[in-house]
């Protein structure tokens, strides 16, 4: 099954009207104890170049997908990594997939990109893609904090790593 078809199954079409009202929350997590989200930044695109900023304050994020941030966020406090977090890039993004007829994971609020502008999507033969590429500009255990809750860190897509990305589903 793929990460769509998984969503769909258990949250239904995320384009329908009441799909927000069931699943999603609007989440600003300094309110769950992570003071340091104020200082995370939106960056604002005039003409396809970042413009400015302003904070990220709350967005909105399937309830699930909000338990394993939240908990992802802990794990990078206890080891003092939160400040790897510059940008926010984006959760609830109504968007196709590059080259696929599929919802991206985004549609459903259930991932979320972070310092976008570093992080960019890898695109290079498979045999070129370096393990360096995939990381990004984070350090391992910064994505472990991720993936121990069971979260998709977009840098392990196998074709078009994509480390900004991290999802609840792999996809
Ligand atoms: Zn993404």
């Amino acid at each position: 099954m793929t990460a769509q078809e998984e969503l769909l199954q258990k949250y239904g079409n995320p384009d329908a009207p009441d799909y927000n009202q069931k699943h999603t929350v609007l989440w600003n997590p300094t309110d769950d104890g992570h003071a340091w989200w104020a200082n995370v930044k939106v960056p604002i695109y005039e003409n396809n170049q970042v413009s400015g900023y302003r904070p990220a304050g709350a967005f909105r994020v399937n309830v699930d997908f909000k338990v394993m941030l939240h908990n992802a966020f802990l794990a990078l406090e206890a080891q003092n990594l939160q400040g790897e977090i510059e940008t926010f890039d984006g959760c609830e993004v109504h968007r196709h997939v590059r080259n696929s007829l599929s919802e991206s994971t985004h549609s459903w609020a259930g991932a979320t990109d972070f310092n976008a502008v570093k992080n960019q999507q890898v695109h290079k033969p498979l045999n070129q893609i370096t393990p360096a590429d995939r990381q990004g500009q984070w350090s391992a255990p910064f994505i472990k904090c991720f993936t121990d809750q069971g979260i998709t860190f977009g840098g392990n897509f196998i074709h078009v790593p994509d480390p900004m990305h991290f999802a609840m589903v792999d996809g």
